[in-house]
Protein backbone atom coordinates (compact mmCIF):
# COMPACT_ATOMS: atom_id res chain seq x y z
CA UNK A 1 0.00 0.00 0.00
CA UNK A 2 1.40 3.34 -0.74
CA UNK A 3 -0.64 5.42 1.63
CA UNK A 4 -3.01 6.39 4.77
CA UNK A 5 -5.46 9.16 5.82
CA UNK A 6 -5.06 11.12 8.32
CA UNK A 7 -8.53 12.63 9.88
CA UNK A 8 -7.85 15.54 12.08
CA UNK A 9 -11.55 16.78 13.34
CA UNK A 10 -10.23 19.98 15.19
CA UNK A 11 -12.39 22.87 16.96
CA UNK A 12 -12.00 25.38 14.53
CA UNK A 13 -11.70 22.69 11.14
CA UNK A 14 -11.88 19.10 10.06
CA UNK A 15 -8.85 18.21 8.15
CA UNK A 16 -8.09 14.98 6.39
CA UNK A 17 -4.60 14.53 4.91
CA UNK A 18 -3.04 11.70 2.50
CA UNK A 19 0.34 10.49 3.91
CA UNK A 20 2.74 8.65 1.50
CA UNK A 21 4.59 6.57 3.28
CA UNK A 22 7.34 6.03 0.77
CA UNK A 23 8.05 9.87 0.37
CA UNK A 24 7.44 10.04 4.32
CA UNK A 25 5.29 13.13 3.67
CA UNK A 26 1.88 14.53 3.60
CA UNK A 27 0.99 14.92 -0.29
CA UNK A 28 -2.94 16.08 -0.49
CA UNK A 29 -5.00 17.85 2.91
CA UNK A 30 -8.66 18.94 2.74
CA UNK A 31 -9.98 21.24 5.08
CA UNK A 32 -13.22 22.70 5.69
CA UNK A 33 -14.01 25.44 8.48
CA UNK A 34 -16.82 24.46 11.65
CA UNK A 35 -18.83 26.62 13.24
CA UNK A 36 -19.05 27.49 16.33
CA UNK A 37 -22.14 28.78 18.54
CA UNK A 38 -22.42 30.51 21.71
CA UNK A 39 -26.27 30.43 22.84
CA UNK A 40 -25.30 32.01 26.52
CA UNK A 41 -22.54 33.34 28.35
CA UNK A 42 -19.53 30.68 28.92
CA UNK A 43 -21.68 27.95 26.30
CA UNK A 44 -19.94 26.84 23.31
CA UNK A 45 -22.21 24.63 21.19
CA UNK A 46 -20.90 22.84 17.79
CA UNK A 47 -23.56 20.88 15.19
CA UNK A 48 -21.94 17.15 15.04
CA UNK A 49 -23.94 16.64 12.16
CA UNK A 50 -21.69 19.38 10.32
CA UNK A 51 -18.78 17.71 12.18
CA UNK A 52 -19.32 14.49 10.75
CA UNK A 53 -20.43 15.51 6.89
CA UNK A 54 -17.09 18.09 6.39
CA UNK A 55 -15.16 14.97 7.24
CA UNK A 56 -16.51 12.86 5.16
CA UNK A 57 -16.07 15.27 2.56
CA UNK A 58 -12.24 15.78 3.07
CA UNK A 59 -12.23 12.05 3.82
CA UNK A 60 -13.12 11.79 0.11
CA UNK A 61 -11.27 14.04 -1.64
CA UNK A 62 -8.38 12.65 -0.49
CA UNK A 63 -10.03 8.82 -1.36
CA UNK A 64 -10.49 10.55 -4.91
CA UNK A 65 -6.57 12.08 -4.91
CA UNK A 66 -5.12 8.96 -3.90
CA UNK A 67 -7.66 6.04 -5.39
CA UNK A 68 -8.85 3.43 -2.92
CA UNK A 69 -6.90 0.91 -3.91
CA UNK A 70 -3.71 2.73 -2.39
CA UNK A 71 -4.88 3.27 1.01
CA UNK A 72 -4.22 1.20 3.78
CA UNK A 73 -6.25 2.38 6.28
CA UNK A 74 -7.41 5.96 8.02
CA UNK A 75 -6.34 7.30 11.56
CA UNK A 76 -8.17 9.44 13.79
CA UNK A 77 -7.28 12.14 15.98
CA UNK A 78 -9.88 14.86 17.59
CA UNK A 79 -10.78 17.94 19.83
CA UNK A 80 -11.16 16.00 23.05
CA UNK A 81 -13.40 16.21 26.22
CA UNK A 82 -16.17 17.30 23.03
CA UNK A 83 -19.47 15.33 24.15
CA UNK A 84 -22.20 14.39 21.13
CA UNK A 85 -25.00 12.44 21.99
CA UNK A 86 -27.02 10.65 19.34
CA UNK A 87 -29.29 8.49 18.21
CA UNK A 88 -28.08 4.65 18.18
CA UNK A 89 -30.47 3.50 15.05
CA UNK A 90 -30.36 6.76 13.15
CA UNK A 91 -26.72 8.52 13.66
CA UNK A 92 -28.75 11.62 14.30
CA UNK A 93 -27.38 14.10 16.93
CA UNK A 94 -30.31 14.94 19.91
CA UNK A 95 -28.78 18.13 21.06
CA UNK A 96 -25.96 20.12 19.89
CA UNK A 97 -22.43 18.85 20.73
CA UNK A 98 -21.30 20.18 24.27
CA UNK A 99 -17.66 21.66 23.29
CA UNK A 100 -14.73 20.88 26.04
CA UNK A 101 -14.39 25.08 26.04
CA UNK A 102 -17.98 24.70 27.49
CA UNK A 103 -18.35 26.26 30.81
CA UNK A 104 -22.31 25.33 31.55
CA UNK A 105 -21.53 23.13 34.13
CA UNK A 106 -18.71 24.80 35.85
CA UNK A 107 -21.27 25.37 38.82
CA UNK A 108 -22.14 21.83 39.66
CA UNK A 109 -18.39 20.51 39.49
CA UNK A 110 -17.06 23.15 42.23
CA UNK A 111 -19.98 21.65 43.88
CA UNK A 112 -18.91 18.34 43.66
CA UNK A 113 -18.62 16.43 47.08
CA UNK A 114 -15.12 15.98 48.85
CA UNK A 115 -15.20 12.20 48.17
CA UNK A 116 -15.75 12.44 44.18
CA UNK A 117 -13.23 15.09 44.11
CA UNK A 118 -10.87 12.53 45.76
CA UNK A 119 -11.79 9.60 43.33
CA UNK A 120 -11.67 11.42 40.25
CA UNK A 121 -7.74 13.25 41.35
CA UNK A 122 -6.91 9.26 42.19
CA UNK A 123 -8.84 7.23 39.37
CA UNK A 124 -8.82 9.77 36.41
CA UNK A 125 -5.82 11.50 37.09
CA UNK A 126 -7.81 15.00 36.23
CA UNK A 127 -8.66 18.06 37.82
CA UNK A 128 -13.01 18.08 38.81
CA UNK A 129 -13.34 20.72 35.97
CA UNK A 130 -16.75 21.34 33.32
CA UNK A 131 -13.95 20.94 30.56
CA UNK A 132 -14.04 16.84 30.88
CA UNK A 133 -16.61 15.02 29.46
CA UNK A 134 -18.58 13.89 32.52
CA UNK A 135 -20.39 16.63 33.39
CA UNK A 136 -21.35 17.69 30.06
CA UNK A 137 -22.69 14.07 29.75
CA UNK A 138 -24.75 14.35 32.84
CA UNK A 139 -25.97 17.59 31.49
CA UNK A 140 -27.57 16.45 28.32
CA UNK A 141 -29.35 13.46 30.71
CA UNK A 142 -30.66 16.42 32.90
CA UNK A 143 -31.98 18.81 30.56
CA UNK A 144 -32.52 17.55 26.81
CA UNK A 145 -36.35 15.24 27.07
CA UNK A 146 -35.29 13.67 23.22
CA UNK A 147 -31.96 12.13 25.28
CA UNK A 148 -34.07 10.52 28.12
CA UNK A 149 -36.16 9.37 25.60
CA UNK A 150 -34.04 7.98 23.22
CA UNK A 151 -32.22 6.64 27.10
CA UNK A 152 -35.40 4.57 28.11
CA UNK A 153 -35.82 3.40 24.69
CA UNK A 154 -32.70 2.03 24.60
CA UNK A 155 -31.41 3.81 22.25
CA UNK A 156 -29.10 6.59 23.12
CA UNK A 157 -24.93 7.14 22.15
CA UNK A 158 -23.01 9.25 24.26
CA UNK A 159 -19.63 9.77 23.43
CA UNK A 160 -16.40 11.87 22.18
CA UNK A 161 -15.87 13.40 18.97
CA UNK A 162 -14.09 10.19 17.79
CA UNK A 163 -16.68 8.03 18.60
CA UNK A 164 -19.23 9.91 16.52
CA UNK A 165 -17.05 10.23 13.32
CA UNK A 166 -16.24 6.22 13.87
CA UNK A 167 -20.01 5.51 14.00
CA UNK A 168 -20.92 7.08 11.05
CA UNK A 169 -18.19 6.15 9.29
CA UNK A 170 -19.06 2.81 9.85
CA UNK A 171 -22.50 3.28 9.14
CA UNK A 172 -23.12 2.26 13.25
CA UNK A 173 -21.74 -0.55 13.42
CA UNK A 174 -18.85 0.33 15.34
CA UNK A 175 -19.44 1.96 18.97
CA UNK A 176 -16.46 2.56 20.19
CA UNK A 177 -13.17 5.02 21.28
CA UNK A 178 -9.83 5.01 22.17
CA UNK A 179 -7.19 4.89 25.40
CA UNK A 180 -6.38 8.76 25.14
CA UNK A 181 -9.59 10.11 24.44
CA UNK A 182 -11.77 8.10 27.67
CA UNK A 183 -9.07 9.48 29.81
CA UNK A 184 -10.54 13.00 29.22
CA UNK A 185 -14.45 11.73 29.69
CA UNK A 186 -13.50 11.45 34.01
CA UNK A 187 -15.08 8.43 34.09
CA UNK A 188 -12.13 6.12 33.15
CA UNK A 189 -9.74 4.84 35.45
CA UNK A 190 -6.24 5.92 33.36
CA UNK A 191 -4.96 2.58 36.00
CA UNK A 192 -6.77 -0.08 35.18
CA UNK A 193 -7.82 1.47 32.06
CA UNK A 194 -11.74 1.05 32.29
CA UNK A 195 -14.99 2.75 33.11
CA UNK A 196 -14.96 3.66 36.88
CA UNK A 197 -18.27 2.22 38.48
CA UNK A 198 -18.14 4.20 40.87
CA UNK A 199 -17.74 7.38 39.34
CA UNK A 200 -20.03 6.37 37.01
CA UNK A 201 -23.17 5.90 39.20
CA UNK A 202 -21.88 9.37 40.86
CA UNK A 203 -22.20 11.18 37.96
CA UNK A 204 -25.71 9.17 36.56
CA UNK A 205 -24.33 7.90 33.50
CA UNK A 206 -25.39 4.36 32.62
CA UNK A 207 -22.28 2.37 31.16
CA UNK A 208 -24.45 0.98 27.98
CA UNK A 209 -24.65 4.84 26.84
CA UNK A 210 -20.93 4.73 26.42
CA UNK A 211 -18.74 3.55 23.73
CA UNK A 212 -16.49 0.79 24.11
CA UNK A 213 -12.77 1.40 24.85
CA UNK A 214 -9.60 0.54 22.98
CA UNK A 215 -6.21 1.14 22.64
CA UNK A 216 -4.87 3.35 20.17
CA UNK A 217 -4.03 1.29 17.53
CA UNK A 218 -6.92 -1.42 17.47
CA UNK A 219 -9.09 -2.27 14.49
CA UNK A 220 -12.09 0.33 15.35
CA UNK A 221 -14.21 -1.05 12.24
CA UNK A 222 -14.37 -0.28 8.25
CA UNK A 223 -15.12 2.69 6.67
CA UNK A 224 -17.63 3.23 4.00
CA UNK A 225 -16.14 6.03 2.54
CA UNK A 226 -15.81 7.15 -1.23
CA UNK A 227 -17.08 4.06 -2.91
CA UNK A 228 -14.76 1.94 -0.35
CA UNK A 229 -14.26 -0.11 2.84
CA UNK A 230 -11.07 1.17 4.67
CA UNK A 231 -10.01 -0.16 7.95
CA UNK A 232 -9.69 2.85 10.91
CA UNK A 233 -6.84 1.69 12.25
CA UNK A 234 -5.91 4.15 14.66
CA UNK A 235 -7.63 6.85 17.29
CA UNK A 236 -5.79 9.34 19.70
CA UNK A 237 -7.22 12.53 21.38
CA UNK A 238 -5.18 15.89 19.09
CA UNK A 239 -2.58 16.21 21.75
CA UNK A 240 -1.72 12.96 22.14
CA UNK A 241 -2.03 12.55 18.24
CA UNK A 242 0.97 15.47 18.49
CA UNK A 243 2.97 13.76 20.76
CA UNK A 244 3.14 10.74 18.60
CA UNK A 245 3.39 12.84 15.63
CA UNK A 246 6.41 14.37 17.13
CA UNK A 247 7.68 11.45 17.98
CA UNK A 248 7.80 11.91 21.83
CA UNK A 249 7.56 8.45 22.11
CA UNK A 250 9.94 7.84 25.13
CA UNK A 251 10.50 8.81 29.10
CA UNK A 252 11.47 11.98 29.18
CA UNK A 253 10.21 13.63 25.89
CA UNK A 254 8.33 16.70 25.43
CA UNK A 255 5.99 18.57 23.12
CA UNK A 256 4.45 21.92 23.22
CA UNK A 257 2.15 23.16 21.10
CA UNK A 258 2.03 27.13 20.85
CA UNK A 259 -1.76 27.89 19.22
CA UNK A 260 -4.26 29.99 20.70
CA UNK A 261 -3.74 27.98 24.33
CA UNK A 262 -0.38 26.47 25.12
CA UNK A 263 0.08 22.50 25.64
CA UNK A 264 2.36 21.15 27.33
CA UNK A 265 2.41 17.33 26.97
CA UNK A 266 5.71 15.39 28.96
CA UNK A 267 6.41 11.75 28.41
CA UNK A 268 6.48 9.85 31.46
CA UNK A 269 6.86 6.70 30.40
CA UNK A 270 4.90 3.39 31.56
CA UNK A 271 4.13 4.97 35.16
CA UNK A 272 1.91 7.18 35.67
CA UNK A 273 3.00 9.89 38.25
CA UNK A 274 0.55 12.63 39.77
CA UNK A 275 1.19 15.99 39.97
CA UNK A 276 -0.12 18.78 41.91
CA UNK A 277 -1.98 21.29 39.61
CA UNK A 278 -0.96 19.07 36.67
CA UNK A 279 -3.24 16.78 34.89
CA UNK A 280 -2.42 12.66 34.53
CA UNK A 281 -2.97 11.16 31.50
CA UNK A 282 -2.97 8.40 28.97
CA UNK A 283 -0.27 9.02 26.70
CA UNK A 284 -1.04 6.48 23.96
CA UNK A 285 -1.62 2.49 24.25
CA UNK A 286 0.94 1.18 20.98
CA UNK A 287 1.79 -2.33 20.68
CA UNK A 288 0.49 -3.52 23.85
CA UNK A 289 1.79 -1.09 26.02
CA UNK A 290 0.42 1.79 27.80
CA UNK A 291 2.20 5.05 27.85
CA UNK A 292 1.15 8.03 30.40
CA UNK A 293 1.87 11.96 29.72
CA UNK A 294 1.55 15.07 32.35
CA UNK A 295 -0.27 17.34 30.76
CA UNK A 296 -0.34 21.07 31.56
CA UNK A 297 -1.82 23.63 29.86
CA UNK A 298 -2.26 27.80 29.87
CA UNK A 299 -4.98 29.38 28.16
CA UNK A 300 -3.71 31.82 26.57
CA UNK A 301 -0.44 31.58 24.18
CA UNK A 302 -0.74 32.82 20.46
CA UNK A 303 -4.34 34.73 21.87
CA UNK A 304 -2.14 36.96 23.74
CA UNK A 305 0.05 38.11 20.44
CA UNK A 306 -3.68 38.20 18.37
CA UNK A 307 -4.73 40.79 21.34
CA UNK A 308 -1.72 42.51 20.76
CA UNK A 309 -3.03 43.08 17.11
CA UNK A 310 -6.28 43.09 17.75
CA UNK A 311 -6.99 44.40 20.43
CA UNK A 312 -3.94 46.80 21.16
CA UNK A 313 -3.16 47.36 17.23
CA UNK A 314 0.22 47.03 18.23
CA UNK A 315 1.11 44.84 15.70
CA UNK A 316 -0.17 44.62 11.94
CA UNK A 317 0.82 40.67 11.75
CA UNK A 318 1.25 37.79 14.52
CA UNK A 319 4.18 37.17 12.44
CA UNK A 320 5.40 40.93 13.05
CA UNK A 321 5.79 40.29 17.22
CA UNK A 322 9.47 38.90 16.18
CA UNK A 323 10.31 41.30 14.36
CA UNK A 324 9.31 43.72 17.05
CA UNK A 325 10.48 41.95 19.99
CA UNK A 326 13.93 41.42 18.36
CA UNK A 327 14.86 45.58 18.38
CA UNK A 328 14.77 45.49 21.74
CA UNK A 329 17.39 44.10 23.57
CA UNK A 330 15.31 42.99 26.61
CA UNK A 331 11.74 44.09 27.69
CA UNK A 332 13.23 46.97 30.13
CA UNK A 333 12.03 45.65 32.79
CA UNK A 334 8.28 45.09 31.55
CA UNK A 335 6.63 42.03 32.58
CA UNK A 336 3.19 40.15 31.33
CA UNK A 337 0.60 37.42 32.56
CA UNK A 338 -1.77 36.26 30.09
CA UNK A 339 -3.93 35.72 32.79
CA UNK A 340 -7.31 36.85 30.11
CA UNK A 341 -9.66 34.18 31.78
CA UNK A 342 -7.59 33.28 34.40
CA UNK A 343 -5.17 31.24 34.87
CA UNK A 344 -4.68 27.39 34.33
CA UNK A 345 -1.80 24.82 35.51
CA UNK A 346 -0.66 25.26 37.73
CA UNK A 347 -2.24 27.99 39.56
CA UNK A 348 -5.92 26.82 38.30
CA UNK A 349 -7.50 29.86 39.41
CA UNK A 350 -10.35 31.48 37.23
CA UNK A 351 -10.23 34.95 38.91
CA UNK A 352 -7.12 35.97 38.35
CA UNK A 353 -6.68 38.89 35.37
CA UNK A 354 -3.80 39.76 32.93
CA UNK A 355 -1.01 41.77 34.15
CA UNK A 356 1.11 44.30 32.71
CA UNK A 357 3.46 45.42 34.99
CA UNK A 358 6.92 47.12 35.45
CA UNK A 359 6.06 50.10 32.82
CA UNK A 360 8.16 53.23 32.88
CA UNK A 361 8.57 56.37 31.10
CA UNK A 362 10.96 54.61 28.77
CA UNK A 363 8.51 51.73 27.91
CA UNK A 364 7.80 51.63 24.10
CA UNK A 365 5.41 48.86 22.03
CA UNK A 366 8.75 47.09 21.49
CA UNK A 367 9.32 45.79 25.06
CA UNK A 368 5.47 45.04 25.80
CA UNK A 369 5.71 43.18 22.42
CA UNK A 370 8.72 41.31 23.88
CA UNK A 371 7.22 41.00 26.95
CA UNK A 372 4.71 39.56 25.89
CA UNK A 373 6.09 36.49 24.20
CA UNK A 374 8.22 36.55 27.11
CA UNK A 375 5.34 35.40 28.83
CA UNK A 376 4.31 32.24 26.94
CA UNK A 377 7.97 30.95 27.23
CA UNK A 378 7.47 31.64 31.00
CA UNK A 379 4.52 30.25 31.63
CA UNK A 380 5.91 26.53 29.48
CA UNK A 381 8.78 26.79 32.10
CA UNK A 382 6.30 27.49 35.38
CA UNK A 383 4.74 23.91 33.94
CA UNK A 384 8.01 22.25 33.01
CA UNK A 385 9.25 23.08 36.47
CA UNK A 386 6.32 21.22 37.85
CA UNK A 387 6.31 18.62 35.52
CA UNK A 388 10.33 18.03 36.22
CA UNK A 389 9.43 18.19 40.23
CA UNK A 390 6.90 15.62 40.66
CA UNK A 391 8.07 13.07 37.97
CA UNK A 392 11.65 13.41 38.76
CA UNK A 393 12.78 13.18 35.07
CA UNK A 394 14.38 15.72 33.62
CA UNK A 395 13.67 16.98 30.08
CA UNK A 396 15.61 16.38 27.81
CA UNK A 397 14.15 18.38 24.83
CA UNK A 398 10.72 20.00 23.73
CA UNK A 399 9.61 19.59 20.87
CA UNK A 400 7.29 22.59 19.25
CA UNK A 401 4.52 22.99 16.76
CA UNK A 402 1.28 24.91 16.45
CA UNK A 403 1.42 28.30 14.64
CA UNK A 404 3.01 30.37 17.48
CA UNK A 405 6.21 27.97 16.63
CA UNK A 406 6.83 29.77 13.15
CA UNK A 407 8.45 32.31 15.24
CA UNK A 408 12.16 31.82 16.05
CA UNK A 409 12.52 34.84 18.55
CA UNK A 410 10.29 32.60 20.68
CA UNK A 411 11.63 29.30 20.05
CA UNK A 412 15.27 30.66 20.73
CA UNK A 413 13.59 32.54 23.84
CA UNK A 414 11.89 29.07 24.81
CA UNK A 415 15.18 27.15 24.82
CA UNK A 416 17.08 29.46 26.93
CA UNK A 417 14.07 29.87 29.50
CA UNK A 418 14.07 26.09 29.41
CA UNK A 419 17.52 25.51 29.75
CA UNK A 420 17.46 23.21 27.03
CA UNK A 421 17.11 22.34 22.77
CA UNK A 422 13.34 23.27 21.27
CA UNK A 423 13.38 21.21 18.31
CA UNK A 424 11.27 22.34 15.21
CA UNK A 425 9.86 19.59 12.74
CA UNK A 426 9.99 20.45 9.30
CA UNK A 427 6.19 19.14 9.38
CA UNK A 428 4.26 21.43 11.70
CA UNK A 429 1.17 19.15 11.74
CA UNK A 430 2.05 16.94 14.20
CA UNK A 431 -1.42 15.90 15.18
CA UNK A 432 -2.06 14.61 11.55
CA UNK A 433 1.04 13.37 11.64
CA UNK A 434 0.31 11.17 14.22
CA UNK A 435 -2.66 9.97 13.25
CA UNK A 436 -1.25 8.81 10.12
CA UNK A 437 1.49 6.99 12.25
CA UNK A 438 -0.83 5.46 14.74
CA UNK A 439 -2.92 3.92 11.58
CA UNK A 440 0.31 3.17 9.45
CA UNK A 441 2.22 1.28 12.33
CA UNK A 442 -1.16 -0.09 13.46
CA UNK A 443 -1.50 -1.95 9.83
CA UNK A 444 1.71 -3.18 9.82
CA UNK A 445 2.59 -0.77 6.99
CA UNK A 446 5.12 0.76 9.47
CA UNK A 447 7.16 -0.45 12.54
CA UNK A 448 7.07 1.66 16.03
CA UNK A 449 10.61 2.82 15.49
CA UNK A 450 10.04 3.78 12.62
CA UNK A 451 8.20 6.83 14.05
CA UNK A 452 11.53 8.52 15.08
CA UNK A 453 13.20 8.45 11.84
CA UNK A 454 10.16 9.75 9.74
CA UNK A 455 9.66 12.77 12.00
CA UNK A 456 12.63 15.17 10.67
CA UNK A 457 13.97 18.48 12.34
CA UNK A 458 13.70 21.73 10.56
CA UNK A 459 15.35 23.46 12.94
CA UNK A 460 17.02 23.03 16.35
CA UNK A 461 17.75 25.76 19.11
CA UNK A 462 20.27 25.58 21.63
CA UNK A 463 20.25 26.89 24.98
CA UNK A 464 22.63 30.08 25.53
CA UNK A 465 25.37 29.53 27.62
CA UNK A 466 25.21 32.25 30.00
CA UNK A 467 21.22 31.65 31.29
CA UNK A 468 21.56 34.10 34.53
CA UNK A 469 19.72 37.02 32.51
CA UNK A 470 17.01 34.44 31.82
CA UNK A 471 16.34 33.37 35.07
CA UNK A 472 16.32 36.67 36.11
CA UNK A 473 13.37 37.01 33.68
CA UNK A 474 11.82 34.34 34.72
CA UNK A 475 11.72 35.36 38.39
CA UNK A 476 10.41 38.75 36.96
CA UNK A 477 7.68 36.98 35.34
CA UNK A 478 6.76 35.24 38.49
CA UNK A 479 6.77 38.40 40.71
CA UNK A 480 4.16 39.44 37.82
CA UNK A 481 1.71 36.00 38.23
CA UNK A 482 2.12 36.74 42.20
CA UNK A 483 0.40 40.44 41.17
CA UNK A 484 -2.19 38.45 38.87
CA UNK A 485 -3.33 36.12 41.90
CA UNK A 486 -3.68 38.99 44.07
CA UNK A 487 -7.09 39.84 44.43
CA UNK A 488 -7.38 42.51 47.72
CA UNK A 489 -11.27 42.39 47.49
CA UNK A 490 -12.11 39.01 47.92
CA UNK A 491 -9.62 38.91 51.13
P1 LIG B 1 -5.16 26.97 16.90
O1 LIG B 1 -4.87 25.61 16.35
O2 LIG B 1 -5.24 27.02 18.40
O3 LIG B 1 -6.31 27.67 16.24
P2 LIG B 1 -2.71 27.77 15.53
O4 LIG B 1 -1.79 26.65 15.85
O5 LIG B 1 -3.23 27.91 14.15
O6 LIG B 1 -3.87 27.88 16.60
O7 LIG B 1 -1.92 29.13 15.90
C1 LIG B 1 -2.53 30.38 15.79
C2 LIG B 1 -2.05 31.29 16.91
O8 LIG B 1 -0.64 31.48 16.79
C3 LIG B 1 -2.69 32.66 16.83
O9 LIG B 1 -3.15 33.00 18.13
C4 LIG B 1 -1.57 33.60 16.40
O10 LIG B 1 -1.63 34.85 17.07
C5 LIG B 1 -0.31 32.86 16.80
N1 LIG B 1 0.78 33.06 15.83
C6 LIG B 1 0.82 32.68 14.55
N2 LIG B 1 1.99 33.02 13.98
C7 LIG B 1 2.72 33.63 14.95
C8 LIG B 1 4.04 34.20 15.01
N3 LIG B 1 4.84 34.20 13.95
N4 LIG B 1 4.44 34.73 16.19
C9 LIG B 1 3.65 34.73 17.28
N5 LIG B 1 2.40 34.19 17.28
C10 LIG B 1 1.94 33.66 16.14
Amino acid sequence: MDCVIALDAGTTSVRAFVYDLKAGTFVHRAQQEVGQSFPKPGWVEQDANEIWYKAAYCLNDCIDFAGAANIAGIGIANQRETVVAWDRQTGAPVCPAIVWQCRRTSKFCSELPEETVRLIRERTGLLPDAYFSASKMKWILDNVPAAQRLLREGRLCLGTVDSYLLFRLTEGKSFCTDHTNASRTMLFDIHTLDYDGELLERFGIPRGVLPDIYPCDARFGEAVAGGARLPVAGIAGDQQAALIGQAALSCGDGKITYGTGLFLLFHTGEKCVSSDGLLSTVAYTLNGRTSYALEGSVFHAGSAVQWLRDGLEMIPTSAESERIASSVPDSGGVAFVPAFTGLGAPHWNSDARAMLCGITRGTTKAHIVRAVLESIACGARELLDCMERDSGVRLREIKCDGGASANGFLMQLQANILGVAVNRPSERESTALGAAFLAAVSLGEMGEEEIARRRTSERIFTPARDRAPFEALYRNYLGAVKRALYRPNSE
